[in-house]
Formats: structure tokens, C-alpha cells, sequence
């Protein structure tokens, strides 16, 4: 199966940025998209678009740091629309600090949402995945980890844990079944920094972003583009940055 009408992809932090733009752009191209987030007010405005379009969309409250939520968003694909074709594990959170400040409770969290939550997702969704013969996970990771910055080292740390599950996945599963995708995007204009907590930080990053940042249907193009491939083709890795950034 090649293509991206008819398939059936379930989108974590689906309720803004990237996760908002992957849905519309899939959507879009005859995708059936089950969106997964905390905030459902955000994911019924957005299901409502997508079915005023003619799209097929369904929304799960889902909290990525819940086992129980992300086997919700599996089974929810399956009941609605027969399957799951792909998983979008995009859910993440940033905040930003140097290590020496000691900010435990933010490296716990972006621990929680951007690791566990994605290996909450892999345990979901493999199982199905196995059984189909077919399925395709793609994480959001980032080029914080490519080019670290000296206060975001855990984040980018748990974004190149991720990249290091994805390819310790890929080598395990080379029967034919699983595809897996890691997006490394750099600066995207999205909500990202709003959970930055260090003020004078996050100014800057909204500063950096507002100058520098891509529009986030950029990066939902790159996961479209790894989607569409035949299913004996797999892009490993893509990064997608603005050009000027360093
Ligand atoms: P946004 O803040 O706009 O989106 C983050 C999404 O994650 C929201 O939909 C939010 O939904 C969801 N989320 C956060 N915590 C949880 C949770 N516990 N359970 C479920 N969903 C959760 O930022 P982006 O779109 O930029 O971020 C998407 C991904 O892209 C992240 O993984 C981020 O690290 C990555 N990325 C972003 C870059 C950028 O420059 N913007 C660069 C590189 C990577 P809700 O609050 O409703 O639950």
C-alpha cells in the first residue's frame, strides 16, 4: 500500500503545531485521522474542520503519560475506522535550563511525555502493527539533538533517546512490518515554548522563533512525504530546518 488515501493514522499532541498541521495536511490528502491530546476542546474544533472538509477524523482524550490512554487512541482507530496504518508520536514538551540548576520536577516531565509516551505509544501500537503484517511509527524528534544547546540538554536528551529507540526498533523488525520515521525538526512557529518556564528564556526563544521559525505545515509535509512511500521504502530520518538556522 502506498499513498496516503485511506490510511488510517492516529496523531498525538494533535491539538496544535505540528501535531494540528500533520492532521490537517493527511486529512487533507484522504487520511483517516484519530487525533490524541490533553486539551479535547482544541481536538473538536479541529475534528470539526476536518469533517467540514469531507475528511474522516475522531478525537481521544489522551494523556501520553498514561499506559491506558495511548492503548484508547490504538483501539479507537481500529473500532472507527478497521485499522491503524500509522502512529504519529508527536506529544512533547521543552522547558530549558542548565543542567546545574538542578530543575528536577521539568526533567521528569519532559522524561514522562517525550520517552514514555512514546514507548507507551510503541507498546500500543506494535501488537497491532504485528498482527496487520503492516504499520509505520513516526516520532517528532529534533535537531536539539543534532546541535546541542547548552540548556537543552534534556530535552534534547530525550529526543535522542527516542532516535535511538527508533533505529533499535528498525534493526529488530527487519521482516517487512514496521516502517519507522524520525523528524528531526529545528525552529517551528507552534506553541513549543510556551512551556519553556525560565521567563527570560522563553522571551528568547519566542524571539528566535518569531524571526527564525518555520510555518509548522512544513514539517506535516516532510511526515506526509514519509508516509507515502511504498511499504518497502523507509525514510529513516529527516531533518527540516529554516534555512538560515545555525
Ligand atoms: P506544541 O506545543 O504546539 O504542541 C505540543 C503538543 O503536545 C500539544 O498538542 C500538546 O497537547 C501535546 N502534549 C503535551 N503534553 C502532552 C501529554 N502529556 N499528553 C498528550 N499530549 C501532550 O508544540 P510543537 O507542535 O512544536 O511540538 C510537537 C513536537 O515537535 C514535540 O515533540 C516537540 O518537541 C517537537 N519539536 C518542535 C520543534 C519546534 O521548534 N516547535 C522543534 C523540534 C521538535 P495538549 O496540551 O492538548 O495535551
Amino acid at each position: 500500500m502506498s499513498g496516503i488515501d485511506g490510511k488510517v493514522v492516529a496523531i498525538t499532541g494533535a491539538s496544535s503545531g505540528i501535531g494540528e498541521a500533520t492532521a490537517l495536511e493527511l486529512a487533507g490528502r484522504g487520511a483517516a485521522v484519530v487525533l490524541g491530546a490533553r486539551r479535547t476542546d482544541r481536538l473538536e474544533v479541529l475534528a470539526g474542520r476536518i469533517r467540514a472538509d469531507g475528511g474522516r477524523a475522531q478525537i481521544v482524550a489522551t494523556d501520553v503519560t498514561r499506559r491506558a490512554d495511548l492503548r484508547r487512541l490504538v483501539a479507537v482507530a481500529v473500532e472507527t475506522f478497521g485499522r491503524l496504518d500509522v502512529l504519529v508520536s508527536n506529544a512533547g514538551i521543552a522547558r530549558t535550563a542548565p543542567v546545574s540548576d538542578l530543575d528536577v520536577d521539568s526533567w521528569d516531565a519532559m522524561i514522562d511525555i517525550n520517552v514514555r509516551g512514546v514507548l507507551h505509544g510503541i507498546a500500543a501500537a506494535l501488537p497491532v502493527f504485528r498482527q496487520q503484517g503492516r504499520g509505520h511509527l513516526v516520532t517528532t524528534v529534533s535537531t536539539s539533538g543534532l546541535k546541542i544547546a547548552p540548556t537543552q540538554a534534556v530535552y534534547a536528551g530525550t529526543k535522542n533517546a527516542v532516535r535511538t529507540l527508533l533505529e533499535a526498533l528498525r534493526q529488530e523488525s527487519t521482516d517487512g512490518v514496521l516502517r519507522t520515521t524520525s523528524i528531526s525538526p529545528g525552529f517551528v512557529r507552534t506553541e513549543l515554548v510556551d512551556s519553556v518556564e525560565d521567563p527570560e528564556i522563553r522571551e528568547q526563544m519566542r524571539r528566535r522563533m518569531a524571526e527564525l521559525g518555520i510555518d509548522p505545515a512544513a514539517v506535516a509535509r516532510a511526515i506526509a512525504f514519509a508516509i507515502e512511500q511504498p511499504d518497502d521504502v523507509e525514510i529513516g530520518d529527516l531533518t527540516i530546518r529554516p534555512t538560515s538556522q545555525g
